[in-house]
């Protein structure tokens, strides 16, 4: 076997992540790397962590980003506030729901599932039975932005609810951050991560997370060690924070934290209002598309997420041969449906770089030629 250098095609990314990562964000990752104790790196590190902050809308010291993916910030969340022996409320409305109730499982906690059916957002009304009925509930978490369903939960309801049964919240915005208004601080959310690849459109493998004082708090009163050694958080802290005293704890991704700066910087500079404003623009674009080729979304209208649009795919239409003519053809990646909607839904993603109107053409387009 011969092999030579791997060069990738240009595709238009349109699925439920990664997104297209612009050619700023490729040119600032392709930039000398420097060590990662750096002075000059530090600097960088610090600036990262302000414009996190930005981003998620608060004012928490401990806003980082996790070097790995959105689903390490995950397991950073419920391994660093979770202890064995704990009582969890889970909404599942979605695969990200029941994988939340994997981790509070796998912490030895035990998980009271909150169902909705899929395509639906989680409802406040069955979260405050259940708080109500499981007084020794310690944290309430939910998904934010259901990407495998496309359908958007009220966070600032459902904090609410935590905050009146004195629970903590652990929120998954790895769809949401960028693209959907999402106020850690004025919803009062407690521990809240995100992945680098959806709308932050930057390259996959870092995960944003934020925690608030009171998440602080409940991680230094633990009892039992966390169980994860690079996910402890205790341990992390030290490595972001600190002027000079900076220790070393990992290798941080030095080269994806320059394109973590600049998508950040990129999002600062077009401002976060008018970031979600053009992902509803966008697609309200798409869906105008949509209709008149009669293809219709699966969630209703008030809990769509504009970033990740979830379509029946028309009957009698093969998913996999048109995903793959798309591919081949038009090097435009749509998403396949996940879990209970595979095979019966297209995932059609709008989020950061790729929310564009010559992308939401060139999809329209494509569909039509395929569909014929
Ligand atoms: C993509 C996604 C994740 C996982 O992120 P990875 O970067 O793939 O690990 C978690 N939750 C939601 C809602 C997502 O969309």
């Amino acid at each position: 076997m011969t092999i030579s250098r791997f060069i990738p095609p240009q595709r238009t990314l349109m699925g439920p992540g990664p997104s297209d990562v612009s050619p700023r964000v490729l040119q600032a990752l392709s930039q000398p790397t420097i060590g990662h104790l750096d002075p000059l790196f530090v600097g960088m590190m610090d600036e990262v962590k302000a414009l996190l902050q930005y981003a998620f809308q608060t004012e928490n010291p401990f806003t980082i980003a996790v070097s790995a993916p959105g689903s390490a910030g995950m397991e950073a969340c419920f391994v660093n506030l979770i202890e064995a022996g704990d009582t969890v409320i889970v909404c599942r409305n979605g695969v990200f729901g029941d994988r939340m109730r994997e981790n509070v499982e796998r912490c030895g906690a035990t998980a009271v599932m909150v169902d909705d059916e899929w395509g639906k957002p989680v409802d406040p009304a069955k979260v405050e039975q259940a708080l109500r009925d499981n007084p020794q509930a310690s944290v309430l978490a939910f998904v934010h932005a259901e990407t495998s369903t496309g359908a958007l939960s009220d966070a600032k309801a459902l904090s609410a609810l935590a905050k009146e049964h004195d629970c903590l919240t652990i929120v998954d915005a790895v769809t949401s951050l960028g693209g959907v208004p999402l106020l850690v601080d004025e919803w009062q959310l407690d521990a809240v991560y995100s992945g680098s690849q959806k709308c932050l459109s930057c390259v996959p493998g870092l995960s944003p997370v934020t925690f608030s004082p009171r998440a602080v708090e409940k991680m230094q009163k633990r009892e039992q060690k966390v169980q994860s050694w690079f996910l402890d958080q205790s341990l992390v802290l030290g490595y972001w924070s600190g002027e000079g005293k900076r220790s070393y704890h990992h290798t941080a991704p030095v080269n994806s934290l320059y394109a973590l700066h600049e998508s950040l910087l990129m999002l600062q500079q077009e401002g976060l209002e008018n970031a979600w404003q053009r992902h509803h623009d966008m697609h309200e674009l798409l869906k105008s598309e949509l209709e008149a080729l009669g293809i219709a979304f699966l969630v209703e209208a008030p809990y769509r997420l504009p970033q990740l649009n979830a379509v029946a795919i028309p009957d009698g239409v093969d998913d996999a041969s048109v995903r793959s003519r798309l591919l081949n053809e038009y090097n435009l990646e749509i998403g396949a449906g996940l879990g209970a909607l595979a095979g019966k839904a297209w995932r059609i993603g709008l989020m950061g770089h790729t929310a564009r109107k010559e992308n939401i053409a060139l999809c329209a387009k494509a569909l039509k030629d395929v569909l014929g």
